[in-house]
């Protein structure tokens, strides 16, 4: 497999093209942003440890029947993927209040949350990702009928299998945003799943073991992703 061009530099992660038209090359980079990349750092073996997290998922996912773009890891950072056609939203569930929905809806940090909610994000830095519905995704074209549907779907059936996988490891999975594009007709899952966009809590004592580390600033962010990742039985060397 042949790397190409850089097709795009996000945040965390920078995307490549391939001598194969159908697959890209996505690099996990060190950087971990957050505020809407107001907050910036490098921080030591972070790419490594969420591209292998990533895979380690992505592979639960696909076994589980959950069509995912992963197709292999290429090197430490470095993975094969489809080349989607990215919707611009992200989809949020939560089982447990945190975050962004407390200070919208004034509700409890830890609140349990009974059937889980499901958001909405416009993909949308500089607007700040606001929160949207279908009828939106509908009126601006951002996504097909079918697809907004399957995307609730697969994101739903997402929770029932990491629920219980975290669970196995000790830990409650509190909230994660999906994001998925379109493969040769196909609603697939895209970009990563990694202690970046989830929040984990340890089942017992809740302590955090995921971005909320960074953003709170509360060091041993890379640490906790792969005290997670170990307690699944991943392995980082
Ligand atoms: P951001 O764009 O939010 O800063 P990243 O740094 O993670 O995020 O950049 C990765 C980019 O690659 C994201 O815009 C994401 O939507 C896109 N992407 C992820 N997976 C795929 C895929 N399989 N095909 C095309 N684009 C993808
Ligand atoms: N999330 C993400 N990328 C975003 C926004 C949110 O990965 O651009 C994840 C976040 O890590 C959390 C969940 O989605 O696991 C819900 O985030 P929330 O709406 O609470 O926003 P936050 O307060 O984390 O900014």
């Amino acid at each position: 497999m042949e790397k190409r061009n850089e097709l795009y530099a996000g945040k965390a992660k920078s995307v490549y093209t391939t001598d194969d038209e159908d697959r890209l090359i996505l690099l996990f980079r060190n950087d971990t942003s957050a505020f809407d990349g107001q907050k910036i750092e490098q921080l030591d073996r972070k790419g490594m440890v969420n591209n292998k997290f990533n895979a380690f998922i992505m592979e639960k996912l696909e076994a589980a029947g959950i069509p995912t773009h992963f197709d292999r890891i290429l090197s430490d950072q470095e993975s094969l993927v489809k080349k989607l056609d990215m919707i611009p939203v992200e989809c949020v569930v939560r089982n447990i209040a945190a975050g962004s929905i407390c200070r919208r809806l004034g509700v409890p940090e830890s609140m349990d949350l009974n059937p889980p909610t499901f958001e909405f994000f416009l993909k949308n830095d500089e607007l700040h990702d606001p929160m949207i519905n279908e009828y939106h995704i509908r009126t601006f074209g951002w996504a097909e009928d079918v697809y907004i549907e399957r995307m609730k779907e697969l994101t739903f059936q997402v929770n029932d299998i990491l629920k219980e996988l975290f669970m196995s490891g000790g830990m409650l999975l509190v909230d994660y945003k999906l994001e998925f594009g379109v493969y040769k007709g196909e609603l697939v899952l895209g970009d990563e799943f990694t202690p970046d966009g989830c929040r984990l809590w340890d089942k017992d004592t809740r302590e955090k073991l995921d971005k909320d580390r960074f953003r709170q600033g509360m060091g041993n962010v890379v640490e906790s992703y792969e005290i997670v990742g170990h307690r699944l039985g991943m392995n980082f060397d």
